[in-house]
């Protein structure tokens, strides 16, 4: 018996271990399998191939995705890796997935860190307003934490991005500032990338001595340790100094000191950067035909990449060289598509640049008329320059003013606080006081004067509460102003706690994108779930609710509203307030046949659901829905998708409540072949056809807008 409960026992330790076994090896394996897929991943980026390397990574992260195993350590490693081998859009995904685990892991430090690699990617992608939108919301992290570390690393890239943005002068302070951390705490690299900032921007400031003084220090500060990547960048800025300076010769000699140390790295951004001063300098030393060339591999490298500012560089210098030549009809063409693309970007320093080289070209060609014309857009353009130069510098003193006004408005009211509570303990004393020593004499006089005293206690009481009351409006009202700029800034509302339109905005290119990327990779799987959806939802009548109940109650509508919406919808779809009582949702991995489903489960459990706004009874309300596919025609380019598939729910929902509300009407996919009777919405969006679906009887039933000017 002794012996079969000992065998007992053991059999069950031994189950008990080779279960913990198992369980190991499992998630071993799960990790193995990402580090595997990481080391493939940088073996790519080693050998150049880019775009296998972009694929590869993509599908690393939809898998991980869906299976959430991948750590967000293993996210952040990854995105750096890519962010180093310049494949910023690809790196902007994986280092949002990174954000988002460590978000919910609630890790300030290391969101603050991933966001500030979000900024480096979007400033080197051009997107300087999304970069600085990360690194403030860094910096009150960093703020919090008291992390002096991540402090001097964000001022670094805030200077960057000013500087690059064109805030020269601005940029300088940041930079110090972070100068004097990475002195202070000897971080040689560091203290290298910032030292050849500054120098940067005295060069661009035309102080050319100094400029090179901050360059030498940078160099001298790694030589030993510094890695190729930064040396090499060092030297080709050196480089272009001397070619600013006109030292041509000496030029050349340390650009392509710089190009063969930058040529040791995966770096093809830098490279890249190289390979065009490179270019401008040969043309300057009119080796002309061979720096075009540089010049032109340099720009297909950046647009393949997406980089607007070394595009234009490009753009700029190869016009350049055709006007040494004196060809001046293809200067002119780039001058042309340049000052296109700057107007696209929305680049007024650089359609000037281009404007004034077209400027030349015409004049050079005798086409004189051209030339004045050209000459009077150049001053419109530069009166405008002038404007919102003037209204940035406005809005940026208004800003400071407002954040010291609101930091004094908080001490005020902490003052005013303890004021009150000190008051309170002084008279508690002197009526305990009062009362013992002279009862009795307190009473005759209050019995004499008694109601004379009243009146006037009434009249200053009277007096003081309405004093009161004019100073907490005076106090609400600022309040509601510091709220409303709070408002701006945040990525949430405040009411039903959904996200707001800046948050989708920064999400939306790397949905499409890897939507985008998914369908290239398996174009003939109509059951994938590789599709990205968009419903625009409306509360039908909204205006009476407020009217015959109040805004309070018609606020509880709205939250409860978007508690519903999180019902219906998945926890990985992007739920948006989208303004007033319009919300828009997009689902991500799913397949548009589900498009209709949604729509009738979501306009269903409105429509069922008691609101109860603290009334006797709860209302009833409904809601009208438009929806489209993401794009709704797949082949649509990347940077039109999002403002057509507005467009399309914006209309469909328009058409909704003409024909009657609480329904729904939407485009699940266009249609190659054309239709015989095409709808007015494919009239409209130039569709050949389209696939519609709709709550109401049938398509012919739908009471189209004419337009969609309400
Ligand atoms: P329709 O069925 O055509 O959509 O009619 P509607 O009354 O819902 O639409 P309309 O656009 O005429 O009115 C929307 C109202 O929503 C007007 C505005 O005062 C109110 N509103 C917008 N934002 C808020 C909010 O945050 N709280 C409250 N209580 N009301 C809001
Ligand atoms: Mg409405
Ligand atoms: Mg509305």
């Amino acid at each position: 018996m002794g012996r079969k409960g000992f065998s007992t026992v053991r059999l069950l330790v031994c189950a008990l271990l080779i279960t913990v076994h198992c369980a190991q090896v499992k998630t071993v394996k799960a990790f193995e399998l990402f580090d595997t897929e990481i080391t493939d991943i940088e073996n790519l980026l080693n050998a150049k191939q880019y775009a296998d390397a972009d694929s590869k990574a993509l599908l690393l992260l939809e898998q991980a995705l869906q299976q959430q195993q991948m750590s967000a350590d293993t996210f952040s490693t990854l995105g750096a890796l890519l962010q180093n081998a310049s494949r910023f859009e690809v790196a902007k995904a994986i280092f949002n997935a990174a954000l988002e685990r460590y978000t919910s892991d609630g890790d300030l430090n290391k969101m603050a860190l991933t966001l500030l690699q979000l900024a480096t990617s979007e400033r080197h992608l051009s997107n300087y307003t999304i970069a600085l939108t990360y690194i403030r919301r860094a910096m009150s992290i960093a703020q919090i934490e008291r992390n002096e570390l991540l402090k001097a690393q964000l001022n670094l890239e805030l200077g960057i991005i000013q500087q690059e943005q064109g805030e020269i002068e601005t940029a300088l302070e940041p930079l110090k500032q972070a100068l004097s951390y990475f002195r202070e705490n000897k971080m040689a690299n560091q203290m290298s990338v910032t030292l050849l900032r500054i120098g940067e921007i005295y060069s661009l400031l035309n102080q050319a001595t100094l400029a090179h003084t901050y360059y030498q220090d940078a160099f001298d500060s790694i030589q030993s340790t510094g890695s190729p990547k930064l040396l090499g960048t060092i030297k080709t800025r050196m480089g272009a100094l001397a070619l600013k300076s006109g030292t041509i010769k000496q030029a050349i000699k340390t650009i392509n000191e710089g190009l063969a140390l930058l040529l040791s790295t995966n770096d093809v951004g830098a490279i890249a950067e190289a390979k065009m001063l490179m270019g401008k300098a040969l043309v300057e030393n009119n080796d002309i035909a061979k720096g075009r060339e540089l010049l032109q591999e340099a720009m297909k490298f950046a647009s393949s990449s997406g980089q607007a500012k070394l595009m234009k560089e490009g753009r700029l210098a190869l016009a350049q060289a055709y006007m040494k030549e004196q060809n001046f009809e293809l200067a002119l063409k780039e001058a042309r598509t340049g000052t296109i693309d700057a107007r696209l970007n929305r680049d007024i320093r650089g359609q000037l640049s281009f404007l004034s080289l077209q400027l030349s070209a015409f004049v050079s060609l005798g086409e004189f008329k051209k030339a004045l014309d050209i000459q009077s857009v150049i001053q419109q353009l530069r009166e405008v320059l002038l404007d919102s130069e003037n209204k940035s510098a406005i809005e940026g003193l208004q800003a400071e003013i407002e954040l010291v006004r609101q930091s004094r408005t908080l001490e005020k009211l902490e003052e005013s606080k303890q004021l009150v509570l000190a008051q309170a303990e002084h008279e508690n004393l002197q009526s305990t006081l009062f009362w013992s020593v002279s009862l009795a004499a307190m009473l005759l006089t209050f019995l004499v004067w008694g109601r004379y005293k009243q009146r006037q206690q009434t009249i200053i009481l009277r007096r003081e509460v309405r004093q009161q009351t004019l100073i907490l409006q005076e106090k609400n009202e600022e309040l509601k102003r510091a709220y409303r700029t709070l408002e701006e800034v945040s990525l949430r509302d405040p009411l039903t706690g959904l996200y707001n339109r800046h948050y989708l905005e920064s999400q939306l290119p790397g949905e499409i994108r890897r939507s985008q990327f998914s369908a290239k990779q398996n174009p003939d799987d109509s059951k994938s779930k590789q599709d990205l959806l968009c419903l625009l939802i409306d509360i039908d009548h909204f205006k009476r609710i407020n009217d015959d109940y109040g805004h309070i109650a018609g606020d509880k509508v709205l939250s409860v509203f978007a508690n519903v919406l999180k019902e219906v919808f998945r926890q990985t779809d992007l739920i948006i307030r989208w303004g007033g009582e319009e919300f828009l949702v997009v689902c991500r991995h799913s397949n548009r046949e589900e498009l209709p489903e949604l729509a009738e489960r979501c306009r269903e459990m409105v429509a069922h659901t008691p609101f109860d706004i603290g009334l006797e009874k709860p209302i009833n309300i409904t809601c009208s829905i438009g929806f489209s596919l993401l794009p709704p025609d797949k082949d649509d380019d990347f940077d039109s998708a999002w403002k057509r598939t507005f467009a399309v729910v914006d209309y469909a929902l328009y058409a909704t409540k003409l024909s009657g509300r609480n329904g729904w009407v939407g485009v699940i996919e266009t249609l190659k072949t054309p239709r015989a009777h095409p709808t007015m919405l494919d009239t409209k969006f130039n569709f050949p056809g389209s696939r519609i679906a709709t709550s109401f009887n049938n398509v012919a039933s739908i009471k189209w807008p004419d337009s969609l000017d309400k």
